[in-house]
C-alpha cells in the first residue's frame, strides 16, 4: 500500500510512522510517501486522520505502477530527456567493453559524428568464463570519462557487483545494472540512494513481475530515476541467443509509470538482424534503444558477433529516423 500524508505532518512525523509500520518513506513533489507492502489492504485507523490519498495494490508492483502515477516518468540525462512527453529515444551506441582509448575514441568520434550523446562501453564485465576478458575496470571508466569531458558525450556503464557501484555512480551518467545483476542487492540500494538515472536490464531467467519488483527496490529507496532495459529472456529457443520479449515490452508499456530501453544486441546475439530488429523496437514507441557497435567487431574482445561496425550502426541510425517519426518520436 501506498500512503501520502497530510502534508500538516512534519518530516519527523512522517519518519516515525514509517517505522511504526516498517514502512519505507520517501519524499516527492514535497509530499511525504509511505511505503508498505501490498499484503496491507486497509489504512490502520491510527493513521485515518493523518492521510491524503492512499492506493491499494495487489502485488508489490506499487511506486511502479500505472494506477499510482498514470504517466511516464521523466528522466534528465545530462540534458536530454527521456520519458515523460517528450517522445525521445535516445539511441545509446559503443561497444560491449571498453577495450583500449584508441577503440573508445573511435566509438565517441562515431557517436559524436552522428549527433547523438550518449557512450556506451563495459568496464566491469560480468563474463559466462573465468578465462574470457574481464573488462579493464578502473582504468576502463576513466577511459569513459576522458570521452565525456573532450566529446561532451553523457557516458553509460554496468555494474556487475558491489565493489565497484560507488565509482561508477560517482563517475557514470546512467547506471546500468547487468542481466545477470538484476537481483544484486548490494547493487540495487546503493542506486536507491543516489538521484543518477538507474538502467536496469531484465534477468534473463527473470518474469515482468520480478523484473518490476528490482526497479522498486531503486524506487522505494527515493531515486525516481529508473529506467527498465528488455534484452531477452532465456526460452526453448537455441537458434537465436536469447528471445527478445516484446510481448513483455508491451506488458510493461501498459502497466508500468517506467521509460523503457530495448536492447535487441544482447537478445539475438548476431548482427545479422539488429538493424530491422532495432526499428521494430523503434516502432513500439520506446524510451532508447541500445546498440552494441566497434570499430573493428571481428578482434572485439567480448561479444564479437553480434557488434555492429561503425558503418553499419550508421545505416542503422538513418533508417530508424523515419520509423521514430512515424509513430511520433525523434531519435536522440
Ligand atoms: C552488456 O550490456 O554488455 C551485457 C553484458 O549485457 P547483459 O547484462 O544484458 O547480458
Ligand atoms: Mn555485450
Amino acid at each position: 500500500m501506498i500512503l501520502q500524508l497530510h502534508k500538516s505532518i512534519s518530516t519527523q512525523e512522517a519518519a516515525n510512522l514509517a517505522v511504526e509500520l516498517r514502512a519505507f518513506h520517501i519524499t516527492t513533489n514535497d509530499n511525504h510517501i509511505l511505503i508498505t507492502s501490498s499484503g496491507m489492504k486497509e489504512v490502520p485507523v491510527e493513521l485515518e486522520n493523518k492521510i491524503e490519498q492512499y492506493w491499494v495494490f495487489n502485488s508489490d508492483m506499487q511506486l511502479s505502477a500505472k494506477s499510482f502515477l498514470p504517466q511516464k516518468r521523466q528522466i534528465c540525462i545530462g540534458d536530454k530527456i527521456i520519458g515523460g512527453n517528450s517522445m525521445h529515444t535516445l539511441l545509446i551506441g559503443g561497444p560491449c567493453s571498453v577495450e583500449s582509448e584508441e577503440q573508445i575514441r573511435q566509438s565517441a568520434a562515431l557517436i559524436t559524428s552522428l549527433g547523438l550523446t550518449t557512450l556506451r562501453g563495459g568496464c566491469y564485465k560480468p563474463r559466462t568464463s573465468p578465462y574470457s576478458f574481464q573488462g579493464l575496470g578502473y582504468d576502463g571508466l576513466m577511459l569513459l570519462v576522458k570521452m565525456k569531458e573532450e566529446y561532451g558525450l553523457t557516458i553509460i556503464t554496468e555494474a556487475k557487483d558491489a565493489t565497484h557501484i560507488e565509482e561508477i555512480i560517482e563517475h557514470s551518467d546512467i547506471i546500468q545494472i547487468g542481466a545477470k545483476a538484476m537481483y544484486d542487492q548490494g547493487i540495487l540500494h546503493a542506486c536507491s540512494r543516489t538521484t543518477k538515472p538507474v538502467l536496469i536490464k531484465r534477468g534473463f531467467g527473470s518474469t515482468l513481475q520480478e523484473f518490476v519488483q528490482a526497479a522498486e527496490f531503486v524506487l522505494s529507496g527515493g531515486n525516481e530515476n529508473v529506467i527498465l532495459c528488455e534484452r531477452g529472456i532465456r526460452t526453448f529457443e537455441t537458434g537465436t541467443r536469447f528471445t527478445l520479449d516484446l510481448c513483455g515490452v508491451a506488458w510493461l508499456q501498459h502497466h508500468t509509470n517506467l521509460p523503457l530501453i530495448l536492447d535487441p544486441s544482447h537478445a539475438l546475439g548476431k548482427t545479422y538482424g539488429i538493424p530491422s530488429l532495432a526499428r521494430a523496437c523503434t516502432a513500439m514507441g520506446v524510451d532508447g534503444l541500445l546498440i552494441e557497435t566497434h570499430p573493428n567487431p571481428k578482434v572485439a574482445n567480448s561479444d564479437a558477433s553480434q557488434q555492429l561496425t561503425h558503418e553499419e550502426f550508421t545505416q542503422m541510425y538513418h533508417s530508424l529516423k523515419p520509423v521514430a517519426e512515424a509513430v511520433g518520436y525523434k531519435i536522440i
